[in-house]
């Protein structure tokens, strides 16, 4: 997508430790008609397939999730939450996410009510690296006993393993930037 590649490369800084900063643009202070372009890019990349419910993790992908819903007609979003261990019931499904960021582990559900067999599942975040979150995400969808149509990922960091691994398990995986190599003395470099 090129209107966001021009922008990766105008407002994105990278970090030491293979971290790229988009926070003045996508996941902290946000660009309302950035956003709305992802979401219409993500709804022409998953069209005509039957989507009916958008699955994302807070917080950042909350966003993004709910423009690309906008895009496909209004379908629900809904957002895995990140949970201490004690509050887990009967009434969630669960699975446990290594934080890329973070460098910790942590509890992800949702609850039984928002995604049940028959659903046709889109999964939107904003970040793909080592595919923790997403993977968690599918495990999910999993134990739902839904469908999983795809992922939509707005910025894959190619050189790391997530990309790879999802692919190798067939699922449709669309990133709208995918970052090839990037260090502090070169920037970012896009994949073709
Ligand atoms: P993964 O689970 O694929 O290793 O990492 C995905 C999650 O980590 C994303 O949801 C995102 O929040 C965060 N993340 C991973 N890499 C980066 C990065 O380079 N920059 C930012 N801002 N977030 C990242």
């Amino acid at each position: 997508m090129k209107l966001l590649k021009e922008r990766i490369l105008k407002d994105g800084v990278v970090k030491a430790g293979g971290v790229l900063k988009v926070d003045s643009f996508l996941n902290h202070q946000i660009d309302v008609s950035l956003y709305r372009e992802i979401g219409k890019e993500f709804r022409r990349r998953f069209d005509g397939l039957g989507i009916n419910k958008i699955l994302t993790i807070e917080a950042s992908g909350i966003g993004i999730a709910c423009v690309t819903a906008e895009a496909f007609g209004d379908c629900p979003v809904v957002f895995a939450k990140k949970a201490e261990s004690k509050n887990l019931d009967g009434e969630l499904y669960t699975t446990k996410v290594t934080s890329f960021t973070k460098g910790r582990e942590y509890n992800v559900i949702v609850s039984k009510k928002f995604i049940g067999e028959g659903d046709k599942v889109l999964i939107i975040d904003d970040f793909l690296a080592n595919g923790c979150a997403l993977i968690g995400l599918m495990e999910l969808v999993e134990q739902s006993g839904a469908e999983l149509m795809g992922a939509g990922i707005v910025i894959e960091k190619g050189f790391q393993r997530g990309g790879e691994i999802i692919r190798q398990k067939g699922i449709k995986l669309e990133s709208l930037a995918i970052v090839e190599s990037m260090d502090e003395e070169n920037g970012v470099v896009f994949r073709n």
